[in-house]
């Protein structure tokens, strides 16, 4: 049992650690292939939290984001083929990851990325190394 809601309130707890808040985003966003197609931009906005204090909104830098995203790919919160355009959860982290029988069907972004690079498809969803 996936529980997006669950995963959606670690994402915006702002005392969070922050790899762990972008793989949460991703864990309450994926759908059956694993495949979050979110760019850090996207992430940054995803991941505004309220300064309880002023009241005003508060967006993660662009750098903060970038250096979050391979941290949780480093900690094998993400799948290695996490990039700054989409978010792959690790292989067997969701019992939701049901695409006609592989959970290793990419979205259009990463197929499109592998197929210029030459990478195969099946090592998006690798836990880190
Ligand atoms: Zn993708």
């Amino acid at each position: 049992m996936h529980m997006l809601d669950h995963w959606r309130d670690i994402a915006r707890t702002p005392d969070a650690p922050g790899p762990v808040r972008v793989a949460a985003m991703a864990y309450g966003a994926v759908t059956g292939n694993g495949h979050v197609p979110r760019t850090d931009s996207d992430l940054a906005e995803a991941l505004e939290i309220v300064n309880t204090r002023t009241g005003e909104l508060f967006s993660p830098s662009m750098a903060s984001v970038k250096r979050w995203r391979k941290d949780a790919v480093r900690y094998g919160l993400l799948g290695a083929g996490t990039w700054g355009r989409c978010l792959v959860l690790p292989a067997g982290v969701s019992t939701n990851l049901k695409v006609k029988g592989s959970p290793h069907v990419a979205c259009l972004i990463c197929r499109n990325r592998t197929r210029q690079q030459g990478a195969r498809v099946q090592d998006l969803h690798r836990p880190a190394a």
